[in-house]
């Protein structure tokens, strides 16, 4: 079993610290967790609107949470714990590119989630933003969307795409066939050379969905895109969260093996 997305205390937005994720790791069998808070979000978005602040960890803790996930990995090893990599979850939109470059080239990543949770800097994903769908036609907002993430992963910053389909998250869904866009999107992704997670958060979410939704995930798995499993876990409880479910959705979609990623190489273990 394996979780390649949690969140600690350090993004303001989550609870638990590196050390009770991996407890929980530990007591539910998991044999890798990556811790991947959030990036610390770039100075001119929190400029432009300074509540964003609580969707990250502050610019300053970086060198912090790199250096307890570090002993946290140690620690675990020296006690047979789980293995422990040191992740981070990005947020990769157009403009973003180089600073995110900058940071993630300081700190000795395992593996870095790459995810659009902002369209022109509003957070869509955010239960207090809703009112921003009012002014999008949501077919126009999915291709704005899927295009931005396409970008994200042809930008070679990102080993793993989150969240795939995030934009459906409070349920809105244009109409009609959405497999040429998934089939496009999956084909851009292959190019690019990224896998993609299947995040159960999204059950626990008003789409009550797994991300990425079953058809999007056959187009990937007919692509060739790579998956792993993560949680999005904002508490330790979550950790491991809905795994079978994630499990039977890969298999029913073709998959056979998961990646995990080690200093940012993709490694294959078995689904
Ligand atoms: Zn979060
Ligand atoms: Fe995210
Ligand atoms: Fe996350
Ligand atoms: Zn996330």
């Amino acid at each position: 079993m394996i979780d390649l997305h949690v969140h600690t205390w350090r993004c303001r937005h989550a609870v638990g610290t590196v050390a009770e994720y991996v407890a929980t790791a530990a007591e539910r069998g998991i044999d890798t967790i990556a811790l991947t808070d959030h990036l610390p979000l770039s100075p001119e978005l929190v400029a432009r609107d300074p509540e964003v602040a609580r969707y990250a960890m502050p610019a300053d803790e970086l060198p912090e949470y790199v250096d307890e996930v570090i002993a946290a990995r140690e620690s675990a090893r020296a006690m047979g714990g789980p293995e422990v990599l040191l992740g981070i979850e990005a947020d990769v939109y157009p403009g973003n590119e180089e600073f995110v470059r900058a940071l993630l080239s300081e700190h000795p990543f395992d593996v870095v989630l790459g995810s659009v949770h902002f369209v022109d800097g509003w957070a869509f994903d955010d239960p207090d933003r809703r009112e921003g769908y009012a002014s999008w036609d949501v077919r126009a907002l999915w291709e704005r969307y899927f295009g931005d993430l396409v970008s994200a992963a042809r930008s070679g910053l990102a080993d793993v795409i989150g969240h795939a389909d995030l934009v459906k998250k409070f349920g809105y869904v244009p109409e009609g066939d959405l497999m040429p866009l998934f089939r496009e999107v999956a084909d851009a992704f292959a190019q690019a050379g990224v896998a993609v997670e299947v995040n159960t958060a999204g059950l626990r979410k008003p789409c009550a969905e797994l991300y990425p939704s079953a058809p999007f995930l056959v187009a990937l798995n007919r692509a060739g895109v790579p998956v792993t499993i993560g949680s999005d876990a904002h508490a330790p409880v979550e950790v491991g969260s809905a795994y079978e479910e994630a499990r039977d959705a890969l298999r029913d979609a073709g998959y056979r093996s998961l990646v995990v990623f080690r200093s940012r190489q993709a490694e294959e273990v078995p689904l």
